[in-house]
């Protein structure tokens, strides 16, 4: 009952993730999870852990992942932090480094959890406009802050900014620490992780939830300075010792060693993206350019929300979001091609056009 609710309780927005529905014959295409399973050799190594030994806990440190990204990336074991998922490694990266005297910056249309542990933690933030392209402007970011948050590529828009232009946010802010988001780095934008070695106030988030087919493992990781990851370590070790358990270290090991498993799916999603994009421009959406494995679209002559009911109607499955600038837009995860064509002709019925 509310009234055993504390006060922060109350006011807590949570985060409303994408729905994981039971229907018969469904084409999900909501959250952002690959349409290709995991490595084989994850699955194996995920498999081999079950085990007698699941009765002790797992290395607190995960010190055997951390130093299999580390190598993987080209920095230090120091350098990296892991964590249930990308999101719980942003729930510490908040706490730890983004709560400041001055306000937080993050786009207004964004990864909607942003304002979520804002209000968790009770950080004071302002969101900076995406121009009229739906593209972050760095000369809007040149005012003062605490610290700055931005995706990239970012969600939902799927628009991604340059190496440089990152170096160039990180230029402008060189006293305050600066998150980089990349869950969806991995289809066709340039990871920030160079950067690290010569900005000690750069942080670089992962996931091993889209690129790698985790999502279901709940593995998440940071890279940035050795300072950086001290203070995340600090508030993990204040929260939960154990984040992630001995399948999931093992998991993500072998999906490292992977490296083949990794290309080829990453660029069966990139070339899907285009089938995607095509598909839906002939069927008179504007699509937004992703480098993400999701695309951002609206129709010319149809509401965002009415479309994705009548998809919905046809067991498609859609991200719509009700914020006043994307109400018309459809968030729509890339998928194989054969739920390509299912979505299309779905669209094409709805919007009664010829797909031809
Ligand atoms: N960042 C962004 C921009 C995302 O869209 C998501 C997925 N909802 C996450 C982080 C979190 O992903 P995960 O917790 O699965 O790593």
């Amino acid at each position: 009952m509310s009234r055993f609710w504390s006060r922060l309780t109350h006011e807590l927005h949570p985060y409303v993730p994408g729905e994981q529905p039971r229907m018969a014959d469904l084409v999900k295409l909501n959250t952002n999870e690959s349409p290709f399973g995991p490595s084989p050799r994850a699955l194996e190594a995920i498999r081999g852990e079950a085990t007698e030994a699941l009765r002790l806990y797992p290395d607190p440190q995960a010190t055997a992942l951390r130093s299999a990204l580390a190598t993987y990336h080209e920095v230090s074991p120091e350098q990296v932090f892991v964590g249930n998922g990308s999101d719980e490694v942003l729930a510490h990266a908040f706490a730890a480094l983004l709560k400041h005297d001055a306000p937080l910056l993050f786009p207004d249309i964004t990864y909607s959890f942003y304002p979520v542990y804002c209000r968790l933690f009770g950080i004071d933030y302002q969101t900076v406009p995406l121009d009229q392209a739906m593209q972050i402007r760095l000369a809007d970011y040149q005012r003062p802050a605490g610290a700055v948050i931005i995706p990239n590529p970012n969600a939902p828009t799927g628009i991604a900014l340059s190496r440089s232009e990152i170096a160039s946010l990180l230029e402008q802010h060189p006293d305050a620490p600066v998150v980089i988001d990349e869950a969806y780095v991995d289809f066709g934008a340039e990871t920030a992780i160079p950067l690290v070695a010569s900005h000690p106030n750069l942080l670089v988030v992962q996931t091993m939830s889209k690129s790698r087919a985790l999502a279901g493992l709940r593995i998440g990781y940071a890279i940035g300075d050795a300072g950086l990851i001290e203070a995340l370590t600090r508030v993990k070790d204040s929260f939960n010792s154990y984040p992630l358990g001995r399948p999931a270290q093992a998991g993500a090991i072998a999906s490292l060693e992977d490296e083949t498993y990794f290309q080829q799916s990453r660029a069966r999603v990139i070339e899907s993206r285009e089938q995607l994009t095509r598909g839906l421009a002939r069927l008179g959406f504007d699509v937004l350019p992703s480098f993400a494995n999701f695309v951002f679209a609206r129709h010319r002559a149809h509401q965002g929300a009415a479309l994705a009911g009548e998809l919905r109607r046809r067991a498609v499955i859609v991200r719509h979001f009700s914020a006043a600038r994307i109400s018309d837009h459809l968030r729509i995860t890339v998928g194989t091609g054969q739920q390509i064509d299912r979505l299309l002709s779905a669209l094409a019925e709805i919007t009664g056009s010829n797909q031809a």
